[in-house]
Order: C-alpha cells, then sequence, then structure tokens
C-alpha cells in the first residue's frame, strides 16, 4: 500500500510516511486506498490475541514490512509488563448494551501509548529500507498525554531526540509532572505560554520552514513529528476497534456482521478517523459518535457543516480534548469530497486565513450517515462520573465520561439501542482532582492526596506510576513564547 498526500501528489511507501510524519505541501498522509477486511477475517480474529489481530489489520498497510517485521514490532510493543494488562486493551460490560474500550493499560496511562509504543521499532525498521543513518528528532505538540507518551515509547532509542512543547495554560498537574520530571539527555520539554492551538501551529509552522529544513539537512537531521498526523500513529490505533468487535463476537454479545456503535472523546480527531477508517474497511459499524467538550467545534460542524475557530479557547475538566484546530478531520475531509486535493487546499486555507470553512449540506449528509457529534460541558462531566460510579460502580476519567454523556444523549435523542463501545482515553488516576470533586463535591486539592483519597473511596489501588512521580525531581524548566517556537526549534538543531 503506497501513501499519497491530502494536499495532492507525493506517492511513498509505507515506511516513508511513517518517518516523514507530516508531508512537504503541509499535507497528511493518507493510503492511496483503503484496503478491505472480510468477515471471515474478522471472525478469525475471536479467540485470538491482541497482537494476531493486530498483525492481520497492519499487514494490509504496511506493505513494505516483512510478516515477520510486523510481527517483531509488535512482539517487542505489547510485550507482557509494558501494558498492566495482558488483555492489552480489555473491554468492560457496564450495562445492558453499552461497553468500556479501556485503552490506558499502557505506561502513561492514557491512549497515545497505544500506539506510540509501536512507533519505535516501526521507525527504525523505516530508517533501514529507506537507508538513512540521519538522527531523528521528532517536534511534538501536546494537549496533555501526547508528550509523555512520545518521551516513553522513545526513550531508548539511539538517534533520536524529542522535543516537547506543552501549553502552559493547559495539561493537569500529573500530566505536566510526567513530562517535566523525564530522565535521558534525548528528552526535551518545553512549556509554551500559550495554548495546545498555539503549541501545534508552532511545530506545523517549524516543520514547514524552508530554513529550518536546510539547516536540519546539514546537521544530518531528520525532522519529523509524533503527533497524530503521523500515518505512524493513525495505523496502530484501526486495530483495538477490531479488537473491540472480535471481543463482542467472543462473548455472543453480538453476531457476526451485527453493526455496533463506537463513542469517542475526541480532540484532535485522530482516534475517531481510526474508526472511521476500520468501517470503511468493513468493520461493521453504525455510528460513530464524536464527543467534545465545551470547546465543541466539532460538534457544531457535525450539526452545521461549517467548521469554524472563531470562538474562545476555553479550559475544561478535560484538558486533551481542549482543541480548536482538529488536525486529522482534514483525511476525513480528503475521503467526504471523494479525494479532490484543490477543493480540500482551499478549505484548509480557508481555514488559515478566516478561521472557518463550510463543507456544503450533500456532504454533510453523506458524513451524518456514519457520524453523529455531540458534547457535554464540566458540569455535565462532573455528574456522568458520578451517576455511572453510583450505577455501575464503574469509574472514569473526565475526557471518558464526556463519551458517556454523549452517548446516553444519543440514546435518548435517536432511541437507538444497537450495541455502543465507549473508547476510555485516560486512567481516572491521571485526573484524580478532577474525578474526586466530581464524587464527593469538594474542591480540588492536591493531586496525589486525591489520588489517595479516590482509592480509598472506590477500594481501588493508585498506579505506580503515579505515585512515584511525587518525589521525582523536576529536570525541564524551559518556557517559550508561543511566537518563538521556531526559534526554540532551531536551537535543538545542532550539528
Ligand atoms: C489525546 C486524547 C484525547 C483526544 O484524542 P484525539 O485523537 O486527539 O481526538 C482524548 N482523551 C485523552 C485522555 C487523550 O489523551
Amino acid at each position: 500500500m503506497s501513501f499519497i498526500t491530502t494536499r495532492g501528489g507525493g506517492c511513498v511507501t509505507a515506511s516513508q510516511a511513517m518517518l516523514f510524519g507530516l508531508a512537504e505541501n503541509g499535507g497528511l498522509y493518507v493510503p492511496a486506498m483503503i484496503p478491505s477486511i472480510s468477515l471471515n477475517e474478522i471472525r478469525d480474529m475471536a479467540g485470538t490475541s491482541y497482537i494476531k489481530r493486530a498483525s492481520k489489520v497492519l499487514e494490509k498497510y504496511l506493505e513494505d514490512y516483512s510478516e515477520n517485521e510486523i510481527n517483531t514490532a509488535l512482539s517487542v510493543a505489547y510485550r507482557p509488563g509494558v501494558f498492566d494488562d495482558n488483555k492489552i486493551a480489555p473491554l468492560v460490560h457496564t450495562d445492558v448494551d453499552t461497553y468500556v474500550l479501556e485503552l490506558f493499560h499502557g505506561p502513561t496511562l492514557a491512549f497515545k501509548d497505544m500506539a506510540l509504543q509501536l512507533l519505535p521499532s516501526l521507525t527504525r525498521m523505516a530508517a533501514q529500507k529507506n537507508n538513512t543513518d540521519k538522527k531523528i528528532v521528532y517536534l511534538v505538540a501536546t494537549s496533555g498525554d501526547t508528550g509523555k507518551a512520545v518521551l516513553e515509547a522513545f526513550k531508548d532509542t539511539p538517534q533520536t531526540e524529542c522535543v516537547v512543547f506543552y501549553p502552559g495554560d493547559g495539561v493537569s498537574r500529573i500530566q505536566e509532572l510526567q513530562m517535566i520530571t523525564t530522565e535521558g539527555s534525548a528528552a526535551h520539554v518545553i512549556r509554551v505560554e500559550g495554548n495546545f492551538d498555539d503549541a501545534q501551529r508552532g511545530v506545523k509552522q517549524a516543520l514547514a520552514s524552508q530554513a529550518i529544513q536546510d539547516k536540519a539537512r546539514e546537521a544530518n537531521i531528520m525532522l519529523s513529528t509524533a503527533n497524530s498526523v503521523n500515518a505512524g500513529r493513525l495505523l496502530p490505533q484501526i486495530v483495538y476497534y477490531f479488537s473491540a468487535y472480535a471481543d463482542l463476537l467472543d462473548r455472543r454479545a453480538i453476531g457476526l456482521g451485527d453493526a455496533i456503535n463506537f463513542v469517542v472523546p475526541t480532540g484532535n480527531f485522530g482516534n475517531i478517523l481510526a474508526g472511521y477508517y476500520a468501517k470503511e474497511m468493513g468493520l461493521p459499524v453504525k455510528k460513530l459518535i464524536c464527543a467534545s467538550n465545551t470547546n465543541h467545534v466539532l460538534s457544531d460542524f457535525f450539526t452545521s457543516g461549517i467548521y469554524s475557530t472563531q470562538r474562545d479557547f476555553i479550559k475544561t475538566l478535560s484538558p486533551s480534548m481542549d482543541i480548536l484546530v482538529s488536525s486529522n478531520l482534514e483525511r476525513l475531509l480528503f475521503e467526504l469530497c471523494n479525494r479532490n486535493a484543490e477543493l480540500l487546499c482551499n478549505w484548509m486555507n480557508q481555514l488559515n486565513d478566516r478561521g472557518v470553512y463550510n463543507i456544503g449540506e450533500q456532504r454533510l449528509t453523506a458524513a451524518l450517515n456514519t457520524f453523529y457529534g455531540g458534547y457535554a460541558d464540566d458540569s455535565r462531566t462532573q455528574a456522568a462520573i458520578k451517576r455511572c460510579f453510583q450505577r455501575h460502580a464503574y469509574l472514569m476519567d473526565p475526557h471518558t465520561a464526556v463519551a458517556y454523556d454523549v452517548l446516553e444523549e444519543y440514546r435518548a435523542c435517536t432511541g437507538d439501542t444497537t450495541p455502543s463501545v465507549i473508547l476510555s482515553t485516560a486512567s481516572p488516576y491521571k485526573f484524580s482532582g478532577a474525578v474526586l470533586s466530581a464524587l464527593t463535591g469538594h474542591e480540588p486539592q492536591n493531586e496525589f492526596v486525591s489520588a489517595n483519597e479516590l482509592a480509598k473511596y472506590t477500594g481501588m489501588v493508585v498506579p505506580e506510576s503515579v505515585k512515584g512521580l511525587a518525589d521525582k525531581p523536576i529536570l525541564h524548566t524551559r518556557v517559550c513564547r508561543k511566537d518563538a517556537i521556531i526559534n526554540t526549534v532551531q536551537s535543538f538543531i545542532v550539528l
């Protein structure tokens, strides 16, 4: 399978798409054709391991990797001990027709580990295939969870450095501590005086800057991104949609071919986009329910066909979804306009220049065959955490709770009783203060005190990786203005 870009041209191999991250024309790499998977192949996934399921899905995309290479990469990424559940992505039944797909069992307690743990092996193989001995410098903008997941995934990878920009007025204290206590000379963590959109814009500008790219070439450095615009992030995420379906078959909760819904707490549109690819491949999916917080650009888009960032950026209890420019939506739009790169470029230019574009009635109707958009503000998020815990003794983090609330609203509006899988994107302990205060109504306090309280309250244990953070020294204190990201990047390109 070769890869092309959403802004026209640029036919590259899968390994090249992974190495480059973002195309030079600013476009995103997408498979030249979305491969299909048969119901028989899906049936065969039931009763097998996560690694086997992943291998089946990924071999359809990673054409220039051998089966052996894919299996090697998978068995490193998902080896025992990395994820604290041997199912990797366990499916929990909470209610008659409701399931939670837990994607937070990796080392950094958020779903970003699912793809990022795999990226280093695939990238090292990609470098070999393309005969490059260049050092790779990853530029990362994080809304909270990507940063640590990248640092953790690449911590022992030679010839690789990671430069992470996180929004100073964004992330939770646990998220921040996870990043700024990272050891190793290849890890660089910088606090941006701004929000996630500022950080993402700065990183994209740096990658698109000819001057920076020239300087990198001279220094024998390849600049790339480990953000979800990298196809290497997208592909491993497709796997768990199939895995959830296979688990439902295993339990005889559904029959082969029955359609199900997925509900996804969404920010940059990477996670839910993987669900769209799964559906296009042939996974029986009725609706992909896109759940947003108060920054509900996406649910407005799915209501009106108009994408508009002309609004205030609002800090919420689900910081990893505090995003106004959802980069991966570009990949969905590419499909919605029948891969018309010229039309897509127009929309993206309008977004850049005026902060708004309109895809029109017809394309919106086509999108709504698959998607439903809804949102929950902070008070509904808190109520959902409490309601779900009281009813089902199941504790959710604020991001997952947004999805839970939107699913209930969707069911009330549509009467749809299709079995639905909520993607749980983070451990509740990563947001202990917010979760505890949703349960008790008390003001949030110190995160570590809250984590202990939460454990007492629920009879569970605090994950070791949260506990350990309290005593780790802070190693990264660099701050940068939002308009100085390019200069900061330059300082990391040295001979
Ligand atoms: C990144 C993240 C999201 C949003 O995922 P996208 O792929 O950006 O839509 C939601 N919840 C959590 C906890 C996250 O870390």
